[in-house]
């Protein structure tokens, strides 16, 4: 039995992701007894009833009914959600189990794009003039009317899938047959009501970062701020690099972190981590999303934090480090990052195919300043391009003592990749 002075968190994780190993990590460095839940019932469970658990994530509310059995038996001190749909069951969970964590309204707010430009536009957080429509109106009347640019995009999917950009109304129709038909694929399409509806936006100009937080009752920490070097204009909007710190001015950074700000407020958010999208242009700062979870793919290796004092031993933390103890309520020693610029390239898809071998990884991981190059699909996979794919090939990290370094670095390596598909 654990002793009692061990508490344990709850982890909510997806069947298919490339982040557990760093929250499993994590927890084990920090002492924490650490229970996975996940929707599908796992052969181990028997044998081991306090480390896995299977919950309906489908049904946050029953979730939190059978989270709420587990924990008479093992008491849970903590709640995490990996993903989007993880953070809407923490959420009923904490509240069942009066844990620190989001209100359920606010962890639907960060859901649903939809509901989450209703509360930002009614909070006055600046965001681009929408509308929602839906799959059985007639696309060409809608598409007469909208403003263009415009970005098309769904309710609830997640890495840019399915997200288009239009720039008249012949564009907006072929848009509109690729959206479609990403929603009406089995996974999504039997995900509910929302795969019926899209989205259609202003397109927003400007360069954008990617805001990454901590919020400890209310009040938004910002962990990092990253800027995406190559512009994401569209048609389509695959993630290529993050770099931080950002080389924007400091005056826009401020805007940005206030605009971080205003949109936790006003979505409700109030405990755990945040990852949003913002842009900037000369009227000012834009919040194009917001989600209430961390970032995803293995990119969270980017940040490091400083140790202080009972640091992991490695001389820093990571950010799942931080966001355990503030779920399980350890103190946290420091939520400063550490001094040298950092960034990720998420190796773009190299084209439609099954992949049949990467040359050239030794000799991008030797490229100065390299820390990291991981590919992630195997030989036999079938890769997908945007709209309607969602998986990058892979991911370079680099660490140094500029960001214009690490963009370089992160340039240099990608350049000595080859992908040979069948
Ligand atoms: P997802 O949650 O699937 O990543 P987002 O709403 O964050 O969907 O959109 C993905 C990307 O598409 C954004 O990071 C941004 O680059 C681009 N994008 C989405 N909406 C807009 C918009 N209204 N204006 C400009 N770019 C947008």
């Amino acid at each position: 039995m654990p002793g009692p002075s061990k508490p344990r968190l709850l982890l909510l994780l997806p069947t298919a992701t490339y982040r557990a190993t760093a929250f499993v990590e994590a927890a084990r460095r920090l002492g924490v007894e650490l229970t996975v839940a996940s929707e599908l019932p796992s052969t181990f469970e028997q044998a081991q009833p306090d480390r896995l658990v299977t919950l309906d994530f489908s049904d946050p509310e029953r979730a939190a009914q059978q989270a709420a059995e587990f924990a008479r038996r093992h008491p849970v001190a903590g709640v995490i959600g990996v993903d989007d749909d993880g953070a809407v069951v923490a959420a009923a969970i904490a509240g069942r189990l009066g844990l620190r964590g989001n209100p359920p309204a606010a962890a639907l707010a960060a859901r649903d794009k939809h509901v989450q430009r209703r509360e930002l536009a009614g909070h006055g957080v600046p965001v681009p003039r929408f509308e929602l429509h839906g799959l059985d109106e007639d696309v060409r009347a809608v598409a007469a009317r909208v403003h263009y640019p415009c970005v098309l995009k769904p309710l609830r999917l997640a890495a840019s899938r399915g997200v288009i950009r239009a720039d008249d109304p012949a564009g907006f129709v072929a848009a509109f047959d690729r959206l479609r038909r990403v929603l009406e694929q089995p996974d999504v399409a039997a995900c509910g009501d929302w795969a019926r509806r899209f989205l259609v936006e202003d397109f927003v100009p400007g360069p954008e970062v990617a805001l990454e937080g901590l919020v400890i009752d209310g009040r938004l920490e910002v962990l990092g701020l990253f800027d995406k070097p190559d512009p994401l204009d569209g048609p389509f909007f695959e993630e290529t690099m993050y770099v931080t710190p950002s080389r924007l001015p400091d005056p826009a950074q401020r805007a940005l972190a206030r605009c971080g700000e205003t949109a936790v407020a006003a979505l409700g958010v109030r405990e755990g981590p945040i990852h949003a999208e913002l842009r900037y242009n000369a009227r000012g700062p834009w919040l194009i999303e917001l989600a209430a979870r961390s970032i995803g793919g293995r990119c969270s290796a980017v940040l490091r934090f400083t140790a202080g004092e009972g640091g992991s031993g490695k001389g820093w933390a990571s950010l799942e480090e931080l966001i355990i103890r503030h779920a399980v309520g350890l103190p946290i020693p420091s939520l400063e990052r550490e001094q040298y610029a950092a960034g990720v390239m998420m190796i773009p898809v190299p084209g439609e195919g099954v992949l049949r071998e990467v040359r050239g990884i030794v000799e991008a991981r030797a490229v100065p300043l390299v820390e990291d190059v991981s590919i992630t699909a195997h030989p036999g996979e079938a890769l997908v391009p945007w709209p309607e794919g969602s998986r990058y090939p892979g991911f370079i990290f680099a660490r140094g003592e500029t960001p214009e370094a690490v963009e370089e670095a992160l340039r240099a390596a990608h350049g000595r990749l080859t992908f040979v598909l069948q």
